[in-house]
């Protein structure tokens, strides 16, 4: 570049000079020079014509050649326009092969503009979704695809959990069906459906299992209790007294526990809950926090709760209240006497939380990602002695996912747990309960 201009110097220069040397044997220097400067001015003018033309004409067409600077400068543009070039030709190279690949996946994908309209599915989503091309193009999927709560989960509200729903293509088939958020300039969005009908097949075949299995077991321990219950109260014979409450402790061990199979396999054949009830909240936890006092008797935990009374959520009641007392009561059973619990319910940005925290003993980290699972215990003996039936999380986090709503656990060991219910806010209801905000503490 400096290049082109010392030369473009020198060329004015030389110019000049002739012009001079003109002058000094033809005379009329100033008309010359003049001249000259008109000239080498038109020259850039026509220059500038020439990059004018190019730009307004488009990228495409060919660049002007030229002399001095300009020729640096188209000459720069040239080797830019070619290196584009390339560089659009590798990008759609690439994008093809990216739409060749996802043409191929096994999973349906549709690719979805901002108004949910279809702009591009692959083979699978054919088969999966029935849809056609191009008949579907530029449709909006929520009409296209049946689907409770798509709408929400392309609108980011909602659950962020796939969808089950029957393949529109095929009824036999179960498909689980994903959104992303929007993304890129366009704000496209994807939807994702997989099929999961073995894994559907098998969950289903276990549930069944489970249910009939529990529903099968219930009336031969009612009998068998009652019976005990007749022996307890007659006349045992001596020496028996002791074996028969041993006995019977057991055979209510046996019913919480098939009683919780049996609630925990309805929770799982329901699904998604829709919201039944109103909960006042505040008001539950009141009650469920008194009850927890009484569980904990001589033990004498330190319980407070911190309530906003204007939330509500939407709902079935009876399992809230069976997934929050879980939560309360397990702080309770899982903490030395004397321990600080903490229970509040209160808007958290997104969501609206339900937290039980304890200055117990805590879990180590390796526990914590299987809490949830059935019978997964800390402590295996303990947790029979305090009457668990290591069932209790796994219940709380099925009427959670019910209710569009998470389970969050953080612990320390040495610091105590925290458990969190976090609800999104499409499923709470904030109105005045013109009762005040309160915070009550119990047995502190
Ligand atoms: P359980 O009927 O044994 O209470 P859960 O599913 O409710 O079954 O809980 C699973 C395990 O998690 C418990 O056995 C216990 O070891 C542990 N746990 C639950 N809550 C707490 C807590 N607040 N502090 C310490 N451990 C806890």
């Amino acid at each position: 570049m400096l290049r082109a201009w010392r030369n473009e110097l020198l060329c004015v220069g030389g110019l000049c000079l002739v012009l001079l040397l003109i002058a000094v044997f033809a005379g009329h220097t100033q008309a010359l020079l003049g001249g000259g400067l008109i000239a080498y001015l038109g020259w850039h003018l026509y220059n500038f014509v020439l990059l004018q033309r190019w730009v307004i004409r488009g990228r495409r067409s060919r660049l002007p050649v030229s002399l001095g600077v300009w020729e640096g400068i188209f000459d720069g543009l040239q080797r830019r326009q070619l290196q584009e070039r390339r560089r659009r030709r590798a990008a759609a190279r690439s994008n093809s092969d990216i739409r060749a690949t996802a043409m191929r996946l096994p999973d349906a994908l549709a690719v979805l503009d901002q108004d949910n309209r279809v702009l591009w599915f692959n083979a699978a989503a054919e088969k999966l979704l029935a849809l056609r091309r191009p008949r579907d193009l530029g449709q909006d999927i929520t009409h296209l695809v049946p689907c409770p709560g798509l709408e929400d989960s392309l609108a980011g509200v909602g659950s962020w959990r796939p969808l089950e729903i029957a393949s529109p293509a095929n009824n036999g088939k179960m498909l689980s069906v994903q959104t992303t958020g929007s993304f890129g300039p366009s704000r496209q969005r994807m939807l994702v459906a997989r099929d999961i009908t073995p894994y559907h097949r098998l969950e289903r075949a276990r549930r069944d299992f489970v249910a009939n299995v529990s529903h099968e077991l219930r009336t031969p321990i009612t009998v068998f209790r009652g019976y005990l219950d007749a022996i307890r109260d007659g006349d045992a014979a001596p020496g028996w007294a002791r074996p028969v409450a041993a006995m019977d402790e057991q055979a209510q061990r046996m019913h919480d526990l098939i009683d919780d199979l049996l609630t925990l396999s309805r929770l799982e054949l329901a699904g998604r809950s829709e919201p039944t009830d109103i909960v006042r909240v505040a008001e539950m936890l009141e009650s469920i926090v008194e009850e927890a006092r009484t569980l904990s008797g001589g033990n004498r935990h330190q319980l407070f709760l911190t309530a906003d009374p204007d939330i509500r959520v939407r709902g079935r009641k009876e399992e809230l209240r069976s997934a929050f007392s879980n939560l309360v009561f397990n702080a309770v059973r899982h903490t030395p006497p004397g321990t600080r619990i903490e229970v509040s319910w209160a808007s958290e940005q997104d969501y609206v939380v339900l937290t039980v925290r304890d200055f117990g003993q805590g879990i180590a980290a390796r526990h914590l990602p299987r809490l949830t699972e059935r019978f997964y215990r800390v402590d295996s003996s303990r947790s029979r002695e305090s009457g668990g039936t290591g069932l209790g999380l796994a219940i709380v986090k099925q009427v959670l996912e019910r209710c569009d709503a998470d389970l969050t656990i953080a612990s320390e060991p040495g610091r105590g747990s925290t458990f969190g219910c976090r609800f999104p806010r499409s499923r709470v209801e904030v109105r005045p309960a013109n009762r005040p905000f309160r915070e009550y503490a119990f047995g502190a």
